[in-house]
């Protein structure tokens, strides 16, 4: 039997990896080199401790109060784009208390089984992801900040989740060695982290060598359909005929799903990164700044990763270099002693998040096409979700009652 993925992010991938390895022959199509695309320069939290969607109702007052600033760490580029509107009707429709509320334990159950998935893949004789179990530490600066820590902290324990509020004693202890400008910070004991350069990296050699077949710099391009099922996937260059076609192209997963007649409504959410190697700036424990929305990620042993902004725009648009001024100047703001040189633009790293209209993934077979199971949307969370969509595609393919509840995360619930 003959799958087609398209897209090698870590979603394509890790869905690759348990296809193949129930019995599917494998073809992973993608339109670049697998060598970059938005599962490689993210901050690596495998992080159940993101049982929060995108869409609540804080976002949309921060975004607008942002809307005008350059270095803001949200923002929606305005423009006459009738997916924008329709993606943002919808977004600011979910976004309400109660559906905030009712994404939390899907969000930490499949987040809890992805983690284990990802446990399970050190055991793969020469896989090295350069995974830690460490905890993540959310720092805050505002009384404000401090009474959402207590508060999500509550609901994080009431979930069954590891977490603590510490106080700036107690967090300056975990750190001796950086000075720390905070109040205390919120403690997940229960998320990990990894380096994702290294996990692509191990995926795509552990595929090769299971016989997982890769064409790249080839460009999906539309579909053939017959009796309700997809007959050709149509590329630049060739035409297949699969019996089952994996969708996980991220953030263009919009515009190849309506040529599949679905509507899935996605809109690419632009993170940048900073990676310095062997710096002197050195932190224990990754760190999430609260207020300054910025991720550090100390990874892979001599490594330390910043990363941030959440910038809603089109693929093709030039990085925004005051933007990257931001993160840095975030990282000042909490941590006054380190020192990040502003790179250059061509040092920076960026990728499209696929961000979904209400902050949770879409997963599951389509009710409208029977052999296209679609995996994407995963915006903020698709590298703690992506050993876990994987093996949830390979389920889905294979007709077995999937690890997870499915329902809230139905590919065709805009529909
Ligand atoms: C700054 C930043 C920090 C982040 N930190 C974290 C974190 O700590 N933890 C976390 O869980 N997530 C994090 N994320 C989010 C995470 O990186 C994404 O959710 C994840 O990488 C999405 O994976 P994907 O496979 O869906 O998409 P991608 O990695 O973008 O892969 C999609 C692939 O599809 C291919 N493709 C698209 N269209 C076609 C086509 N027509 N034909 C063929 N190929 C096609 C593309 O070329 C691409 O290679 C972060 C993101 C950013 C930007």
């Amino acid at each position: 039997m003959q799958a087609i993925v398209i897209g090698g992010g870590i979603i394509g991938l890790s869905s690759a990896l348990y296809l193949q390895q129930s019995g599917w022959q494998v073809t992973v199509i993608d339109k670049d080199g697998l060598l970059n695309n938005c599962s490689y320069g993210n901050a690596g939290y495998i992080c159940p401790s993101h049982f929060i969607p995108l869409a609540t109702p804080g976002i949309i007052r921060q975004g607008l109060k942002w809307m005008w600033n350059p270095q803001s760490p949200f923002y929606i580029q305005p423009r006459a784009s009738w997916p924008l509107i329709d993606w943002g009707w919808k977004f600011m429709r979910s976004a309400t208390p109660e559906k905030v509320r009712a994404a939390a334990i899907p969000l930490r159950d499949i987040a809890l089984f992805s983690q284990r998935c990802y446990m399970d893949w050190q055991g793969i004789a020469g896989f090295d992801m350069a995974y830690e179990h460490k905890g993540l530490l959310e720092y805050f600066q505002t009384p404000e900040k401090e009474e959402h820590a207590h508060h999500t902290c509550q609901q994080a324990n009431d979930l069954g989740l590891d977490a603590v509020v510490l106080s700036r004693e107690e967090v300056q202890a975990m750190e001796p060695q950086t000075k720390l400008a905070i109040n205390g910070a919120l403690y997940f004991k229960c998320d990990a982290h990894v380096y994702p350069n290294k996990v692509m990296g191990s995926l795509i050699r552990h595929l090769k060598a299971l016989g997982v077949q890769f064409r790249t710099h080839e460009e999906v391009t539309g579909f053939e359909k017959n009796n309700g099922r997809i007959s050709g996937v149509k590329t630049n260059r060739a035409m297949y005929s699969p019996d089952i076609i994996v969708l996980a192209s991220g953030s263009w997963s919009r515009e190849l799903a309506a040529g599949a007649g679905l509507k899935i409504p996605i809109m690419p959410g632009r993170g940048y990164s900073i990676t310095l190697e062997n710096s002197s700036n050195k932190l224990n424990y990754p760190a999430v700044l609260m207020e300054g929305r910025v991720a550090i990620t100390p990874m892979d042993g001599n490594k330390i990763r910043f990363g941030g902004t959440m910038e809603i725009t089109a693929t093709n648009q030039p990085p925004r270099m005051g933007r990257v001024k931001g993160i840095i100047d975030a990282v000042k703001r909490y941590l006054p002693d380190y020192h990040i040189p502003m790179p250059q633009e061509k040092e920076v790293w960026f990728g499209f998040r696929p961000c979904s209209a209400d902050g949770m993934p879409y997963i599951g077979r389509s009710k409208s096409v029977t052999n296209l199971v679609v995996a994407t949307g995963h915006a903020m969370v698709g590298m703690s979700l992506g050993a876990g969509t994987g093996k949830l595609v390979a389920e889905i393919a294979n007709e077995l009652k999937p690890s997870v509840d499915l329902m809230p995360f139905l590919p065709e619930r805009f529909q």
